[in-house]
């Protein structure tokens, strides 16, 4: 094989059927540009060619070029007379069958350079999971295009009512769920966003099928309609006009007076709904939704907002892409996220306050120090940390551990500092012990924690020797 060359597989729809000048452009392509065709093997071709005779047979070639995790990357160039924009997010570049070959190259040697740059990104880090390998080949595909993005196209059969193609081939998941995969990515910085829609979900089964319908307010029937209804001033009853009318004559069913003149005797109220279920009268019906795929009724505040938007590789993402590996969402992140930090200052504030206030009263307060080293690194090689499951559970376990009156600060960015008031030591390392327990719970992982706690309360002279203590310097 010459050095440079490139490894091209041409996948034709019908062999036995190809043109003296497609053959003619595939041998000089062969002399010219150092390619090395590969008919064979798909696996070691770096460039894959499609001739298409049909849309059915380019679209069900590209659709298992982009589903497999193998070739998902590769420059695929089209041979096809007429087509379309919806092959345009799957494909690097096309020629029609009849355009000369100055053409065809021109169309064609961006691919070639694609393929060295892709020839040059490193092994995906070993330690992923099957999502998060298709998340750096994502990465990868935007990072190897610099002008791709991720678009929403309009799909009815979609659970929320869009689609990404790219992304739904490669993740091999129903039209729609490929959503969650670029939100989690956008959520850990590595995409960036600009907002096309937003979508109102079923709050049971997260899918964009409501249909919002006003029903009675008082026994949710969906009979209700608005009828001419009349208000007898004598004796203030209210009722359909259709109950007064008596041939020619309104009669009033209550107190049977005849009603003569509309402004002195009685008025029409406009707006007035009602229900044929219960008979009751109302002028504002309640709106409901009702979810078409799970049957669920629930008011329209109940529904989740989704924003849909498009795609593009962010710097973090640029990076991520680069190195192979993504970023896991720090756990100090989370804590901060989830539990609400304390400037340093203000934190050092209330310390002291509470330290002079324990010593005075002796009046029980502890102040800890936990360390996120030991739990970061054993989380980091046993679970996904990305995810937003992850950070769901996380969040829950620190939610589930401590208190509202619990303040928090950190010291580095893997020590944080934790004044429990109105605690004394042990109940502190009790909470600690929980949280060690509900982290096995959550994750099925034994994490050491790493803390040390301190009684305000304690033989101390001042609040530095305490602070001396639980730094351990003395
Ligand atoms: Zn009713
Ligand atoms: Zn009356
Ligand atoms: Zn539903």
């Amino acid at each position: 094989m010459p050095e440079n060359s490139i490894n091209v597989s041409i996948l034709f729809e019908n062999k036995n059927n190809v043109s003296p000048g497609l053959q003619e452009r595939f041998q000089r392509l062969l002399k010219d540009y150092k390619t090395t065709l590969e008919h064979s093997h798909l696996d070691s071709s770096e460039i894959i060619i499609l001739v298409a005779e049909s849309r059915r047979w380019a679209v069900r070639a590209l659709h298992q070029l982009r589903s497999n995790q193998r070739h998902f990357l590769k420059p695929v160039f089209l041979n096809f007379a007429t087509p379309t924009d919806d092959f345009s997010a799957l494909i690097d570049g096309f020629a029609r069958p009849a355009e000369s070959y100055q053409e065809f190259t021109t169309a064609f040697l961006p691919l070639v350079d694609l393929a060295r740059e892709l020839s040059r990104l490193s092994n995906i880090s070993e330690h992923s999971t099957d999502v998060t390998f298709k998340e750096v080949l994502l990465l990868r595909f935007m990072l190897s295009r610099p002008a791709f993005q991720l678009f929403p196209e309009r799909k009815i059969s979609s659970s929320i009512g869009y689609s990404y193609p790219l992304a739904n081939l490669l993740f091999n998941v129903n039209a729609g769920t490929e959503h969650s995969f670029l939100e989690e990515l956008r959520e850990a910085n590595l995409l960036s966003v600009t907002l096309v829609d937003k979508v109102n979900l079923c709050p049971y089964c997260k899918h964009v099928q409501i249909n919002f319908r006003e029903v009675c307010p008082h026994c949710n029937s969906l009979k209700i309609r608005e009828e001419t209804t009349i208000h007898h001033f004598r004796c203030a009853y209210v009722s359909k006009e259709t109950e007064y009318r008596q041939g020619h004559d309104l009669v009033c069913p209550k107190c049977a007076k005849v009603l003569r003149h509309i402004g002195v005797d009685y008025d029409k109220p406009s707006e007035v709904l009602w229900c044929e279920a219960c008979n009751s009268n109302f002028s504002e019906p309640l709106l409901r939704c009702f979810c078409l795929n799970s049957g669920h009724i629930f008011p329209p505040e109940d529904t989740l907002l989704a924003e849909i938007n498009e795609y593009k590789l962010s710097q973090e993402g640029r990076r991520a892409a680069q190195e192979g590996y993504l970023p896991s969402m720090g756990l100090m992140d989370i804590f901060k996220k989830q539990l609400g930090f304390y400037k340093n200052e203000v934190f050092q504030e209330f310390l002291r306050v509470e330290f002079l206030r324990c010593q005075r009263y002796k009046y029980s307060s502890t102040i800890a120090t936990l360390s996120l080293l030991t739990a970061h690194q054993v989380l980091e090689s046993e679970l996904t940390t990305h995810t937003r499951q992850f950070r769901e559970d996380f969040s829950a376990v620190l939610h589930s551990t401590f208190r509202s009156t619990d303040l928090f600060t950190d010291i580095s960015s893997e020590k944080i500092l934790i004044l429990f008031s109105n605690t004394r030591a042990e109940a502190a390392q009790i909470a600690f012990e929980r949280l060690h327990d509900e982290l096995y719970q959550a994750f099925q992982v034994k994490i050491d924690l790493e803390y040390k706690t301190v009684d305000l309360a304690g033989a101390y002279e001042n609040l530095e020797s305490a602070w001396e203590q639980l730094n351990g310097i003395v």
